[in-house]
């Protein structure tokens, strides 16, 4: 029988963490590898802002936070945010850029998120896991860890992309070989998750589903907005049950 922590370190694929290591240095170049997410970090930020009615001085979560993107403009909403990842380099990007804009309530821990819900559980007000779930070999225990680290009525925020035709031919496709957004090998149609199958994993894990939402990028404008259709790329908004 396996152990959580038998499961917190087989729930990592080596190759993905070392693609996002191997390019650390460029997280918060605005025209780099990271510029989708950079695109997409306000339209985020402004859904968790209202459906969480503000995040200052709540205790925030950050799973697969990379280089700080989404954990640092939360920790400037005055959250208080703790961002997890396995990539040692990616974090030590997110340390320094911390340190640069003066930020002091945001750190960084490089750990399982398995073994870090199981050392903190019931304790965050929030917990945000972002383009993230595509990238590891068993996402449903990451909705389980994040599903742990929750506080009874806490909010949660997935987001991931969509096991479609168009999202294949938009990210894949569209994104890594004709605009050259992104690196080719950022994603792997496989490892894309259906709306359905996200949603079954968190009411198994004790979320009740609140609200689903598309993430769409204008190539023209090179700007994203939220609209109801979630083919590609999208936001599962869940809260957590009480016990
Ligand atoms: N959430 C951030 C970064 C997304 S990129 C944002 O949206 O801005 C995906 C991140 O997932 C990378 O930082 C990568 O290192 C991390 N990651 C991949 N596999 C992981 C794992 N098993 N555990 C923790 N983080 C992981």
């Amino acid at each position: 029988m396996s152990t959580h922590s038998d499961t917190a370190i087989h729930n990592v694929d080596n190759e993905e963490v070392e693609k996002f290591n191997s390019i650390a240095s460029s997280w918060w170049d605005l025209e780099g590898e990271f510029k989708p997410l950079h695109k997409l970090n306000p339209v985020r930020v402004s859904y968790i802002q209202e459906k969480t009615q503000g995040v200052a001085h709540k205790s925030l979560l950050d799973i697969g936070c990379g280089g700080g993107i989404l954990a640092e403009s939360l920790a400037k909403l005055n959250a208080d945010v703790t961002g997890i990842d396995l990539a040692q380099d990616s974090l030590n990007i997110a340390r320094l850029h911390a340190l640069e804009s003066d930020i002091k309530n945001v750190s960084y821990q490089c750990i399982a998120a398995e073994t870090f819900a199981e050392q903190h559980p019931g304790q965050f007000d929030i917990v945000t896991c972002m383009e993230m779930l595509e990238h590891v070999p068993d996402p449903e225990s990451i909705v389980a860890s994040a599903a742990k680290a929750c506080k009874p009525s806490g909010k949660i925020f997935f987001s991931t992309l969509n096991k479609t035709a168009k999202s294949y031919l938009l990210s894949i496709i569209g994104a890594e070989k004709v605009l050259k957004l992104v690196p080719e090998g950022t994603h792997q149609f496989e490892k894309f998750i259906k709306p359905a199958q996200l949603i079954q994993w968190a009411e198994r894990h004790g979320l009740k589903v609140k609200n689903a939402i598309g993430l769409h990028y204008n190539p023209l404008s090179e700007q994203f907005s939220l609209k109801p259709n979630i083919d590609v790329n999208y936001i599962l908004y869940c809260e957590k049950l009480e016990d």
